[in-house]
Formats: C-alpha cells, sequence, structure tokens
C-alpha cells in the first residue's frame, strides 16, 4: 500500500501557482463571501484567505451577519461580479435556511464562479467541455494524475451522489474515460460494486463505513470524507485500517483530499484571471 500524500500534492500545486503569479501583471482576487458565525465555515474560510496569501492573491474575506436578506447578499454578489480586482466570488455554505442556496449560486458570474457549482459551468462538466470544474472532485483527478493512473477503461465507484462532491466526481471520471457507478443511499449491495472497482472514491460522510473486505485487491481508494469523532479524532469514510493493506494507493483523513480542495480553488481562481488578462 502507498500513501497518496495529499498535503504534499497540494503544496506543489500551490509552489506552483505562486510562480505563475509572480508572472502576471496583477495578484488574481478571491472573494469569500462568510454568512454567520458557523465555526466550521469560520475555519474553512480563514484557510481560504490563508491559502490565498501565500501564493500572492489579492483576497477579500467579506464576513455578513446570519440574518443578512436575500436581497442584501445577492446585491454583495453582483457588486463582486462588477469588480475588476475579483477572480473568484465563493460563499461558504451552508447558509441560513431563510436563504435560497441556489439563487445565490446562480447569481454568481459563471466567470468567477471558481467553486464550479453554478448551473452553466455544471453543464460545461456534463458536456465534457470544462470550463471552471467544482475544486473537491478537480483535485482528486489532479491526485490521480499525481501517482501516474491510467483512468481509461478503469472500472469506477463513486459512493455519494451530492451536487458538489459525488455527481462531479463521476462526471470527471467518465470525462477521463472511466466506466462509472454512483451508489447513494438506496444503493443495492453496496460491498458487491465495491469489489468490482479499480477506483473507488467515497464521499458519504459517515465515519468508516467503507470496510476493507469490500475493497478489490490493489484498487485505488480515494476517501472525500472528513468525519470528527466524538473523541474529537478527524476520520473519513473508509475505515483505513481495514482497507490500507488491500488498496494499492489509499488517501489519508487529515492529510488527503482536503489540502486540495483549497489548492485547487486557487488554481481555478488563477485561471478565471489568467482569462480576463
Ligand atoms: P452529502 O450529505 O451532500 O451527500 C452524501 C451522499 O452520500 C448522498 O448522495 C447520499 O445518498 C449518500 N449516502 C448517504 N448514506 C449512504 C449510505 N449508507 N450508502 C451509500 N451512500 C450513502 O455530503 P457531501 O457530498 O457534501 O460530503 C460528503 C463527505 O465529504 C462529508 O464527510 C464531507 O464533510 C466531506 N467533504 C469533504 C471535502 C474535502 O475537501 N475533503 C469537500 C466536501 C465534502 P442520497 O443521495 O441517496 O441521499
Amino acid at each position: 500500500m502507498s500513501i497518496i500524500d495529499g498535503k504534499q500534492i497540494a503544496k506543489d500545486l500551490r509552489q506552483s501557482i505562486k510562480s505563475q503569479v509572480d508572472n502576471l501583471n496583477r495578484a488574481p482576487g478571491l472573494a469569500v463571501i462568510l454568512v454567520g458565525d458557523d465555526p466550521a465555515s469560520a475555519v474553512y474560510v480563514r484557510n481560504k484567505d490563508n491559502a490565498c496569501k501565500e501564493v500572492g492573491f489579492y483576497s477579500e474575506k467579506i464576513d455578513k451577519p446570519a440574518d443578512i436578506t436575500q436581497e442584501e447578499l445577492l446585491s454583495e454578489i453582483k457588486r463582486l461580479n462588477t469588480d475588476d480586482r475579483i477572480d473568484g466570488i465563493l460563499v461558504q455554505l451552508p447558509l441560513p435556511n431563510h436563504l435560497d442556496t441556489n439563487l445565490v449560486i446562480e447569481t454568481i458570474s459563471p466567470e468567477k464562479d471558481v467553486d464550479g457549482f453554478h448551473s452553466e459551468n455544471i453543464g460545461k462538466l456534463m458536456q465534457n467541455k470544462p470550463y471552471l470544474r467544482p475544486c473537491t472532485p478537480k483535485g482528486v483527478m489532479t491526485m490521480l494524475a499525481t501517482i501516474g493512473v491510467d483512468i481509461v477503461g478503469k472500472d469506477c465507484v463513486v459512493v455519494g451522489a451530492s451536487n458538489i462532491v459525488g455527481r462531479p466526481m463521476a462526471m470527471e471520471l467518465l470525462n477521463a474515460g472511466a466506466t462509472v457507478t454512483i451508489c447513494h443511499s438506496r444503493t443495492q449491495d453496496l460491498p458487491g460494486k465495491l469489489k468490482l472497482a479499480d477506483i473507488v472514491v467515497v464521499a458519504v460522510g459517515i465515519p468508516q463505513m467503507i470496510k476493507g473486505e469490500w475493497i478489490k485487491d490493489g484498487a485505488i481508494v480515494i476517501d472525500v470524507g472528513i468525519n470528527r469523532l466524538d473523541s474529537g479524532k478527524l476520520v473519513g469514510d473508509v475505515d483505513f485500517e481495514s482497507t490500507k493493506d488491500i488498496a494499492s494507493w489509499i488517501t489519508p483523513v487529515p492529510g488527503g483530499v482536503g489540502p486540495m480542495t483549497i489548492a485547487t480553488l486557487l488554481e481555478n481562481t488563477l485561471s478565471s484571471c489568467k482569462e480576463k488578462i
């Protein structure tokens, strides 16, 4: 078994982004909007802001109260849509219940939608004409490329079908030439399906649910899940201990997919900036 060192791959990606930024005539700009004071969201936003600083981006961290009205939030996004310093706009999810998440995402200009969640960008990914691609699945593809996997013709199983991870992940693998099965909460015989997979990507949100005995010998296992146990320990959706000696490659949690998501957000912001200058 070999560990896919997401921390190192993300560090190399940030280094490459930084050296490209040094050669641009202006810094790429990212605006991150945080609504309310959810502690986990605040940590994610702070990490994004720090990552921007590290690679020499211009960054705006915009804090809004939890009771912001829909109109106020949309007008903030519209302002950023026309701000020439800003190449990427990200609204940290989840939003408070009184706000329409879908409308918020659709209000972000598709050219600045560095999360890749706008229906126009998802549509382009579906058509295999991608523009801005969702960060977590794109980051997984970078990891697979880094370890030198030839994806063409591989049998892949994606567990989880969310709009932000599972579905775009399946599209990424399909676009790369794989045969893809998408599993979800109503899938029958998940272990049987996993047993046929050369590459498994799991994004469910249930700690350690995927067991090593369900995995084919030598498969590549990518664990997107991030779960905090009562003990405070962070674990993935894959039972690492029982899987590590069966998989040929496996991502750890933490230090796997997580760091790739933020590095890919920077990569998307850089490419959005390059489109404009
Ligand atoms: P969602 O809750 O939006 O989606 C979970 C998916 O898992 C759904 O499609 C659901 O099925 C499916 N599911 C639930 N129970 C089962 C089950 N028993 N068997 C098979 N499938 C099941 O989660 P997200 O996609 O947003 O996130 C998933 C995990 O990834 C979380 O742990 C999250 O923290 C982590 N994450 C990590 C990121 C990173 O950067 N590393 C980024 C984003 C998320 P159904 O559709 O039928 O409801």
